[in-house]
């Protein structure tokens, strides 16, 4: 396996180093890239890959089931590092399906520093169960809107970091994306529409209400 990736960066190097060698130089001299990702480390979430990113293109944070956390002095100082010096506009935090994460979120687990880590999408777990409860949702659906809550809960996350609080308070606003990454598809749906903030009709999926007036209806 090793050896396998050893022998693929030989072919990256003459199939597609040298022949753009003028942008790889150009990156190498100076690194602009557009927007921060902030994603889970699962190893389908390639960002580079699924959104066509050459290198140069994503400033970049992994982590289990990606969250934001207030205590989490690396994901502060990338943020400070890409908002500040490299003055990047977009943040995107992605979510995908079938995340390992978010499952363990739902369904409870017994590791210790694993359970720790993800008590920081308790909101987003607390906020699932009153809608899966209002909504009567499969546990597959429950699993969706839960993946979706935390990529909402992280962004509000984002929002109350100090750096980005007061970059807000001086209309010097970062745009927040949220997207969905579906690990079945390779398709990626908009959440949250950083331009307007607002999340969008996926988002709403399940939670629109149509039972209400069904309800109201028979009333
Ligand atoms: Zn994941």
């Amino acid at each position: 396996m090793i050896d396998r990736l050893l022998d693929s960066n030989k072919s990256f190097v003459s199939d597609t180093f040298e022949p753009q060698r003028p942008y790889y130089e150009k990156i190498a001299a100076k690194q602009t890239p557009k927007a921060i990702w902030i994603g889970c480390a699962d190893s389908r979430v390639s960002e580079d890959i699924i959104t066509g990113s050459p290198p140069g293109t994503l400033f970049v944070h992994r982590n289990i089931a990606n969250m934001v956390s207030f205590n989490d002095v690396g994901i502060a100082a990338l943020l400070e590092y890409a908002l500040v010096h490299l003055k990047i506009k977009d943040i995107i935090v992605c979510g995908h399906t079938r995340c390992g994460g978010i499952a363990a979120l739902e369904g409870g687990v017994k590791e210790n520093y694993i359970a720790d880590w993800l008590c920081v999408g308790a909101e987003a777990k607390a906020a699932t169960d009153e809608i899966a409860k209002q909504h009567r949702l499969s546990p597959a659906d429950k699993l969706e809107v839960l993946t979706m809550e935390n990529v909402r809960v992280q962004i509000e996350h984002l929002k109350q970091l100090t750096l980005i609080r007061e970059m807000l308070k001086r209309g010097d606003t970062p745009r927040l994306h949220g997207w969905l990454y579906r690990v079945e598809t390779g398709t990626i749906d908009v959440l949250i529409n950083g331009e307007t903030g607002r999340a969008t009709s996926v988002m709403r999926r399940f939670t629109k209400p149509a039972r209400k007036s069904a309800r109201k209806r028979k009333a």
